[in-house]
Formats: structure tokens, C-alpha cells, sequence
């Protein structure tokens, strides 16, 4: 049966796909709100059961690769490549109940839709779960989807190791998703996610739909200085060797630095360690991080530029001995600009109010870009709160992200 001509009426069962949001957020539940199902525990685990559950309930093709990716395929009526879409099942500590498990069971819920009105999509649907987007416990976060789209080798990944020593690939055997499945050849004609915004732009905007244009350049810095302890009462300020302060010089520099260059660009001191860390001792060292985002790459290499410069005049003013390791550089991602039309265009003959945007944080569907044309779709967070349990959208928005995730995947599902 063709889909054509039920464009328009078709819409999913918004209860059915909050009841499901529902069950799944009791999984891995804490006591005192929020959730805890950091990727290949006990808690991710039952997720992960719970969902391919559904999943085989619909009598869909589940398979797990390598690392642990859940991928459920709804038979096209021609052998093309499947469009795609999926996110991650995994959260952080004290995380909300819809970052990521939306997008999976937004796309479980297309496809029961489509098999509850006895429509068979041109192309293949594939629903994936990617292991290990937060990045919590293993190194790097977006883990599943950038081994899936080759941009890093699974044995490599599986030899990541979290805090107490254990590797993905024993955490990975011990829950059960140690999977077979060779999914290297498996080249989707296109990927949608749906997440949630995370950020305040849709709903200070007041619209129901983000048609998310792309994903910033992302630059974190591990910055170590080092000088001299000694006595707080006794070492004349002239004499001090002190990282602390130039640790703190620094931390105003990258707000100012991001208030200065203005337009996209954002910078974080998220962490911040003093050695030995006591009340009346000039500290021996200070290791902070420098979380630089912009969507314009060069705007972000003026910025990286401006803090190189200023650390290294501070280091020589203090007489400092520094040390300075990069932990993770992105550059900016632009997403298909047919794929971004094509959600503006379905939202709007959805009667969806729609602002073209761009993603604050990194996202699955910036790896799948490495291999296919790929898009998201994002629904409004309340007070633009996320990773916290305090993390909510409303019922209304889940539902109509849904309905306009169903009928983009219908339309690429139909393309020759
Ligand atoms: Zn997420």
C-alpha cells in the first residue's frame, strides 16, 4: 500500500507514546527525582530491555552491533537504504526523562503508527538506540554513533575505560549488548533525530518546533599550572609563584572573552582544582577546563586564539610552569539543508510554529552527518533546563515532535 495521500491525516498515539516516556523514566529512577541510567549499568540495561521489548512487539528486525547500538528495522516495499532516526537510551546522573529516550520512542512510535494504519513506507525505517551519548562514564561521549559512522574504531572504544577500571567491552558483555551484528555496510538514505532543545530558544520564542540548521564547533581545553607552595602569612605577595590567582584571572578572561566576540560564542570554566587545596597555603597547582563553543569555526579559532594568548601572559607574569592539553575539538557541523527545509516545510503544513535554529550541544546526529544527509527536529525544554531533574516538556510538544518526526520519516521513506 502506498503512503501517498495519507500525508495529512496520520498522526501517532500521543498517549500511548507518553504512557511508554512514563514507564521508561521509572527506569533507573532516584529516589529524590530525576534518573540515573549512565550507559552499560543495571539501569541501562533495563532500559535497553524494556525498549527492544517494544521493539519485538512490533515484530521489527532488532539487531546490536559491537558496541552495543539497537537498531530495529521496518521492511520498505523496495530493498533501497533505510531512512533513520534514533538517539540514545542513556542519561546522565540525575538526568530527565526525555533527553534521548524521546527520539527512540518517538521513532518506535512512527513506526507502530505506520503498522496500525497498514502502511508500508518505499524504503526501510530504521529505529536506532545509540550506546553512550552522555559520555559519563566512558570516554568519548557520543560513543555509539561516531563508531557506527566510522569515526571511531570499535576496538579502540570498547578499551575505553570508566573511573573504577572496567572497560565497555566487559560492561558490554555483562548486561547482554555485546552484539554481532556487522552494521559497517548499513548507509541510511537519511538520518532525523528528535531530542529535546536543552536551551531556552524555543520557548522564549514562543514556537512548538526547532528545525535545528546545525551543531556548534566545540573546544575543551585542560589547562595545568604550576608555581610554588608556601606560607599565606609569610611569602611577601611580590615573591609568590601563585595558580590560583592566575587560575581565577582566567576564569574572568573567558567570560569577558565570550561577552567581547559576542554573536554565537559561549565559554565555560566547569572545573577547577587547587593542590593542596588549604586555607593558608599558596597553592602548589591549579588544573582547570575551558569549554569553548561557536557555530562560526573561525569566530571559535579567534577565541582559542585569545585565551593561548592570554594564558601564556599570565604564566610569564606569575612564572608560572603550565601545561595545556586538548581534550576534544569539533569543528562546527551544518546540517543537509534539504533535510532542514524539509522539517521547516512539514512543520509548517503541521500548523507548527517553527524557528530555524542551532544546536547548543552535541548530538548523535552530528556523527550520523559523517555518513549520510542528517537533520534534527528539537521540542521545547521548560526554563531551558536540561541534564537535571528538573527537565521537562510538555505533553503537547513531545506529542507534536512526534507527529512531525512521523511524517518527515514518511516523505524520505517515499523518495526514489
Ligand atoms: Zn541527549
Amino acid at each position: 500500500v502506498s503512503t501517498e495521500g495519507h500525508l495529512t491525516e496520520l498522526r501517532v498515539d500521543g498517549a500511548r507514546l507518553c504512557r511508554r516516556l512514563g514507564q521508561l523514566g521509572q527506569v533507573g529512577a532516584l529516589p529524590d527525582g530525576g534518573l540515573a541510567r549512565l550507559a552499560l549499568t543495571d539501569a541501562d540495561r533495563a532500559g535497553r530491555d524494556r525498549v527492544v521489548e517494544w521493539m519485538r512487539d512490533l515484530e521489527l528486525d532488532v539487531q546490536v552491533d559491537g558496541i552495543g547500538n539497537i537498531l530495529a528495522v521496518l521492511p520498505g516495499r523496495e530493498p533501497l537504504a533505510p531512512v533513520m532516526t534514533g538517539s540514545h537510551l542513556d542519561t546522565v546522573d540525575g538526568g530527565g526523562a526525555y533527553d534521548g529516550s524521546l527520539g527512540v520512542l518517538a521513532g518506535l512510535e512512527a513506526v507502530e503508527t505506520l503498522r496500525a494504519a497498514g502502511l508500508t513506507p518505499r524504503r526501510p525505517i530504521a529505529v536506532a538506540s545509540f550506546t553512550n551519548e552522555e559520555g559519563v562514564r566512558f570516554g568519548p561521549d557520543m560513543m555509539g554513533s561516531l563508531v557506527f559512522a566510522g569515526g571511531l574504531a570499535l576496538g579502540e572504544a570498547r578499551q575505553a575505560r570508566d573511573a573504577k577500571g572496567v572497560s565497555v567491552d566487559d560492561a558490554l558483555s555483562r548486561i547482554g549488548y555485546r552484539g554481532d551484528a556487522d552494521l559497517a555496510s548499513f548507509v541510511p538514505h537519511a538520518f532525523v533525530e528528535l531530542h529535546v532543545e536543552q536551551g531556552p530558544v524555543l520557548e522564549a520564542a514562543g514556537k512548538t518546533v526547532g528545525a535545528v540548521t546545525g551543531v556548534p564547533g566545540i573546544s575543551w581545553t585542560r589547562i595545568e599550572l604550576t608555581g610554588e607552595a608556601n606560607h599565606a602569612g609569610t611569602t611577601p605577595m611580590a615573591a609568590r609563584r601563585d595558580p590560583a590567582y592566575a587560575a581565577g584571572e582566567l576564569i574572568t578572561f573567558v567570560r569577558r572573552l565570550a561577552g567581547r566576540l559576542g554573536g554565537g560564542q559561549v565559554g565555560t570554566v566547569g572545573s577547577l582544582a587547587l593542590r593542596p587545596n588549604q586555607v593558608n597555603v599558596i597553592p602548589e597547582s591549579a588544573v582547570l577546563t575551558v569549554d569553548l563553543r561557536n557555530g562560526n569555526g573561525a569566530e571559535l579559532r579567534e577565541a582559542e586564539r585569545a585565551l593561548a594568548e592570554h594564558v601564556e601572559s599570565l604564566v610569564r607574569e606569575e612564572r608560572l610552569g603550565c601545561e595545556v592539553t586538548r581534550l576534544v575539538r569539533l569543528e562546527p557541523l551544518a546540517f543537509d539543508p534539504r533535510l532542514v527545509d524539509l522539517v521547516a516545510r512539514t512543520s509548517a503544513a503541521l500548523g507548527l510554529p517553527t524557528e530555524r535554529m542551532s544546536s547548543g550541544a552535541g548530538h548523535d546526529a552530528g556523527m550520523i552527518a559523517r555518513i549520510c544527509p542528517a537533520t534534527m527536529i528539537f521540542v521545547p525544554s521548560r526554563g531551558g533546563i536540561s541534564h537535571s531533574p528538573a527537565e521537562h516538556t510538555e505533553r503537547e510538544h513531545l506529542v507534536a515532535g512526534a507527529n512531525l518526526l512521523l511524517h518527515v520519516l514518511l516523505q524520505l521513506a517515499e523518495e526514489s
